[in-house]
């Protein structure tokens, strides 16, 4: 298992992961906790399920886990996350912006309400939740700032108009962010994935085998095959084993950095 040898890594440290009740972002948090960390869970979903979750990580990992219901496409909720995270389990050492959307349509037909969306969710929300942060860690001279972005945020695809400049903008606003806290202890990465099994992409899945008259597996299959010289899916522990990685010590002097984790996507 990935997380062993890290256990205690990030003891004493407080971790905000967006978008944590499912995918990637729970994958994040998972390894994370098994690495030491105090967690700060957010995301939607069933109120039972996320307390098993939050329950569970907290048992299995001796660590503490909150939780924070904020609906991230509210500002004010960003900020009042990143207060109660403080009240509740202290300072925010480690920001990881995960939370995303996706929609799937050609330009002349992407509905306007979608673009707002996914520009809030996938770009502006790590903008607010970066700023909210970034003052006490630069006191404490001490912080990790981890943005998912995505294969999006390097190289473009057909259909995702709104997606792929919000990536883009996240990778861009990886490197301002970096530049300016680059000798206050603070690094600010992004990674990269490709294709990650998770629901954002059963969604599509499933979306795109309607549409066709296909199945699943075989949309699947053909998704990797069109884009991934590797064709197998990154699990979202794999991706949480990159994020451990740059909140380590070993990786104090990495920032501004945008890494792909892509089976080969965007080395084409
Ligand atoms: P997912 O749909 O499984 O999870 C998204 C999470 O974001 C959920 O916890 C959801 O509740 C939360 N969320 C959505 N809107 C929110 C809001 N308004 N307020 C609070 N939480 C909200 O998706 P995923 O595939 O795990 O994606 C996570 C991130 O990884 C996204 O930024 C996505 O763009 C990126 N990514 C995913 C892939 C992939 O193949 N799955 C590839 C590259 C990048």
């Amino acid at each position: 298992m990935i997380s062993q040898g890290v256990k205690d890594m990030l003891k004493d440290r407080t971790a905000i992961i967006t978008g944590s009740t499912s995918g990637i972002g729970l994958g994040i948090a998972e390894t994370l906790a098994a690495a030491g960390a105090t967690v700060m869970l957010n995301g939607f979903g069933d109120a039972v399920r996320i307390e098993e979750i939050r329950r569970n990580l907290a048992e299995r990992h001796g660590v503490r886990v909150a939780y924070s219901g904020a609906d991230l496409s509210k500002p004010a909720e960003v900020r009042l996350m990143v207060e109660q995270t403080a009240a509740e389990l202290g300072a925010v050492d480690i920001l990881v912006n995960n939370a995303g959307i996706q929609h799937v349509a050609s330009i002349g037909e992407f509905p306007d309400d979608k673009w707002d969306a996914i520009l809030a969710i996938n770009l502006s929300v790590a903008f607010h939740a970066i700023k909210a942060v970034v003052p006490g860690m630069q006191e404490r001279r001490w912080g990790r700032i981890v943005n998912i972005a995505s294969a999006h945020g390097l190289v473009a695809s057909t259909g995702k108009a709104a997606y792929v400049a919000a990536k883009h903008g996240v990778v861009g606003l990886t490197k301002v962010v970096a530049l300016e806290l680059a000798n206050d202890g603070v690094t600010c990465n992004a990674i990269c994935p490709g294709w990650v099994d998770t629901p954002l992409v059963e969604r599509q899945v499933e979306a795109q085998a309607r549409e066709a008259g296909m199945a699943v597996d075989q949309v699947r299959d053909e998704l990797l095959r069109e884009k991934q010289p590797m064709l197998a899916f990154t699990t979202p522990e794999e991706i949480g084993a990159l994020a451990v990685f740059l909140c380590s010590d070993a990786a104090a002097t990495m920032t501004g950095t945008a890494l792909p984790i892509d089976g080969g996507w965007t080395a084409q």
